[in-house]
């Protein structure tokens, strides 16, 4: 069977062609077969799947008919799930079960979807390729040999492979992003404050948002609706209107302004994927909008602001895992503090220490202002050369990556690491929303490209990619059957 969008499954489950439990056993059994190769769930919640689905058939028999309901899903390993283990990628929490649901969590259950399970991730959302998990690496389903990127890569590799049609992911510098272009798939990251994050295990606050990785940007704009709004519980999440997503999926793009950035299509770019860009705006351009060069002259210098803000702020959100409250603790420690000093040491990888130690020293009183303080200053400025291109243009396009998935093992620089994300980190530094869409394919692997709006404005990124889905089956393509048969 080739993969369903959401949307698809919908309608299926609306005319009776199968039920929520017979599909949701069908990406059970996908599952059970595809992911000792691939490793994209750390925890498969089969018996809660086939009762939620139940649960959800018998909601359905009694006349209900929302969207989600009976829609089977998987969600990052990042959000807390009641009684269920959150492990954040991390031996620090591997015997964790969280007491409670994160806000995404709740919402989406009660809109009838199934949790099929909790998907791979780089440690506390750490990396660009899944390395970095405790519970092993994750296999891009397009090449086994390649990464599916990072953090959200279980995600992207399980949407991929056809063993969940839709899954959360969330994205600091790119992590939805990145890892979907790298799989061949849709992620949407939405505007800052667009998505509650309670329950969200915290990597950077100022960075952090809840996502979306999926076939379509017409399924991207279904699960949106359901997730977007403000919470309570969470006093960074915005209190504005949600709209219906996929009300302003058909708009034409005829006159919409896209701007290129210049600095995005300079040095690293890969000249494949420079070329299946170039095609892709050429369908934007069929389409009626038109193009106009546009300048984010800092692109260069954000890369190097997000690893001093993101290292700052993980420094104090991971120093509650002390070994006293919850998570890992070593054993027979001497006193207090070899309590606290084995139990980080031994319970976190190497990138998160790395992370914590330019944190600290970032943050500490002889370089606050060299680093600390000057990264503010400039995450400023990358924000307001953003709000000066749109002033121009409605929407911004360029490459997600610089490059197509890289092989496993391959980048054993942090920085040559670092640098994979150069493209999606500037809109997380300024808030903003961004969408990245499966454009084609270069040397056989998939290709994204990206495009940014406004704050608050998902609607018109979702508008743009839907149309570009209908002129285009990129989106369709699934990797190959020998690798993963049906
Ligand atoms: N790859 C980036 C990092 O390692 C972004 C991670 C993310 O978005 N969670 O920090």
């Amino acid at each position: 069977m080739p993969h369903k969008t959401i949307a698809e499954i919908s309608k299926d489950l609306a005319n009776k062609t199968y039920s929520s439990e017979e599909i949701t056993q069908d990406f059970l059994t996908r599952i059970q077969t595809h992911d000792q190769q691939l490793n994209s769930f750390i925890t498969v919640t089969a018996d809660l799947a086939l009762a939620q689905a139940k649960a959800a058939d018998a909601r359905r028999a009694k006349g209900e008919t929302s969207l989600l309901l009976g829609i089977p899903i998987a969600h990052k390993d990042i959000f807390c799930t009641k009684n269920i283990r959150t492990t954040c990628g991390s031996r620090m929490l591997d015997n964790f079960i969280s007491p409670y649901n994160a806000t995404l969590v709740t919402k989406l259950a009660d809109a009838g979807c199934v949790l099929l399970g909790k998907t791979n991730m780089d440690e506390f959302a750490m990396g660009s390729s899944n390395e970095t998990s405790f519970y092993g690496i994750c296999k891009n389903p397009w090449d086994l040999s390649r990464v599916p990127g990072g953090s959200s890569g279980g995600s992207a590799a399980a949407v991929s492979a056809g063993l969940a049609p839709i899954a959360t992911g969330t994205d600091t510098g790119g992590s939805i992003r990145q890892p979907a272009a790298f799989c061949g798939i849709t992620g949407l990251k939405p505007t800052y404050g667009r998505v509650s994050r309670f329950g969200m295990i915290a990597f950077a606050s100022s960075l952090d948002q809840a996502g979306i990785m999926a076939y379509s940007a017409k399924d991207c704009a279904i699960l949106l609706t359901a997730m977007a709004g403000h919470d309570p519980k969470d006093s960074t999440s915005a209190d504005c209107i949600v709209p219906d997503y996929t009300a302003s999926l058909q708009n034409s793009l005829a006159g919409k302004r896209i701007g290129l950035p210049k600095e995005y299509f300079q040095q690293n770019l890969n000249e494949d994927v420079r070329q299946v860009v170039e095609q892709a705006l050429n369908e934007f351009k069929k389409m009626g909008a038109t193009i106009h060069e546009v300048h984010l002259p800092r692109t260069a210098l954000a890369v190097s602001t997000y690893y001093v803000v993101a290292s700052a702020e993980c420094s104090s959100n991971l120093a509650r895992y002390d070994g006293v409250r919850y998570g890992y603790r070593c054993k027979h420690p001497k006193d207090l503090l070899d309590l606290y000093q084995r139990s980080r040491a031994e319970g976190f990888g190497a990138e998160v220490k790395r992370r914590i130690m330019i944190g600290a020293y970032v943050l500490s009183a002889e370089s606050y202002e060299a680093y600390y303080l000057k990264a503010q200053k400039v995450r400023r400025l990358i924000s307001q050369d953003f709000r000066h291109a749109f002033e121009s243009v409605d929407l911004i396009f360029s490459p997600t990556t610089p490059n197509v998935a890289f092989k496993l093992g391959e980048k054993t620089d942090p920085v040559s690491m670092y640098l994979s994300d150069s493209f999606t980190i500037p809109a997380n530094l300024a808030g903003l929303p961004a969408i990245s869409i499966p454009a084609g394919f270069a040397k056989g692997l998939p290709v994204g490209v990206q495009l940014i709006s406004t704050h608050f404005d998902e609607a018109l990124l979702l508008n743009a990619a839907h149309q570009l889905q209908q002129q285009t089956d990129w989106h369709q393509k699934e990797p190959d059957t020998a690798i993963l048969p049906l």
